[in-house]
């Protein structure tokens, strides 16, 4: 492998074609938007997932097609396909863009997950949330991010309806949020970073902390069911998967079939970061060394907070990662900082 495509050129974009190049690949971003990873990657393609032309040229252009971005439309992902091989799989995307099919094979695989509901229309809903009860949240099936498209319910009078289809979840009463980040190599051999433990503000994650300061059998239990996730899904590439931590076990809240900003804290924690494990697995490489070295906070820098860059810059221990966005909009995730101990 020499070219890597990647579908999305936002920070994770960027991000994975710095360590591509490190490795002395090639990337090639596809992204019909603002690419803030255009400026690093070695060619950009801004065009839409429609443009067939667009999309033949850029398969051809690479040797394996990768992604930072779930979403992107079945018809775009059938053509690149037919073309060149995608890593992750189109079955780990099909299951994770879609919280109801993501749900049912979690459990599928003998995985706990919160109870949910089906709600295909409004009038789906009085029946679900009798079933469900409150408090609960009522999710839109596919594209939110960061808390969008979500509407907690509190009582059975206060429903809403978000106008796409969606599942009610039942409220987790969690005692912590941890995630996991795992590589799959092309040979079936996995790899699992330090579990984090997350901290969300208004459903954007502000920070992980490493270690996350769990039992030993939490953090185990964990990492076996990220393991099994990515086997059963015969999984090649980094996955992020977010659990809820409950006195009953642990939950599974959702997995991301990409590098995920929970794993920002292993580009100052660990040999290997996320990113380039992601580039290795995908290009067929063996998986690289992801033992942590160092405890890291890794903060999300959005919106406002970039005023402390400035601060943040004169700080000892800090590595700073910004992603060359514009405007620093409300919400809108900048850049990010990781500190390690001592
Ligand atoms: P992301 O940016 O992580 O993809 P998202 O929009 O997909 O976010 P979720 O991860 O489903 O959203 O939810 C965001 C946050 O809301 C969770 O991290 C958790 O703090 C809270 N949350 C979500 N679902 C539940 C639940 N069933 N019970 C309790 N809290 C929940
Ligand atoms: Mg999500
Ligand atoms: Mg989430």
């Amino acid at each position: 492998t020499r070219t890597i495509g990647i579908l999305g050129g936002g920070q994770l974009g960027r991000m994975l074609s710095v360590a591509a190049s490190r490795l002395g690949l090639r990337c090639h971003i596809y992204e019909p938007g603002a690419a803030p990873a255009g400026d690093v990657a070695h060619a950009l393609t801004s065009a839409p997932y429609e443009d067939e032309s667009a999309l033949r040229a850029f398969a051809q252009s690479v040797d394996v097609i990768t992604y930072e971005f779930e979403n992107v439309p079945t018809s775009a992902l059938d053509l690149l396909e037919s073309i060149r091989p995608i890593r992750p799989n189109r079955r780990a995307l099909a299951v994770s863009q879609d919280r109801l099919t993501e749900k049912t094979f979690l459990n599928g695989i003998g995985l706990a997950t919160a109870p949910f509901a089906d709600v295909q229309s409004q009038t789906d809903l009085p029946a679900a949330i009798a079933r469900i009860g409150a408090p609960s949240i009522l999710k839109t099936r596919r594209m939110g991010y960061d808390g969008k498209g979500q509407i907690r319910i509190t009582d059975a009078g206060s429903a809403e309806w978000t106008g796409a289809p969606s599942v009610l979840e039942g409220f987790v009463d969690f005692s912590a949020e941890i995630s996991v980040i795992i590589a799959r190599g092309a040979d079936g051999q996995v790899a699992a970073f330090d579990p984090g433990l997350n901290h969300h503000e208004g459903g954007i994650l502000r920070t992980t902390t490493v270690p996350c300061g769990l039992p030993g059998k939490v953090t185990t239990d964990a990492v076996l069911i990220a393991a099994r996730i990515a086997n059963a899904l015969e999984y090649v590439g980094v996955m992020g998967v977010e659990l809820f931590v409950t006195p009953q076990g642990l939950i599974v809240n959702e997995i991301a079939p990409r590098v995920h900003n929970s794993g920002h804290w292993t580009q100052a924690g660990c040999v290997v970061d996320q990113f380039e494990q992601h580039i290795r697995a995908v290009a067929g490489l063996p998986l690289g060394d992801g033992r942590r070295h160092a405890d890291v906070v890794m903060e999300n820098l959005i919106g406002d907070d970039m005023a402390r860059v400035p601060e943040l810059l004169t700080t000892a221990g800090a590595q700073i990662h910004l992603y060359g966005k514009g405007e620093a909009r409300p919400g809108r995730k900048m850049g990010h900082v990781n500190r390690i101990a001592g």
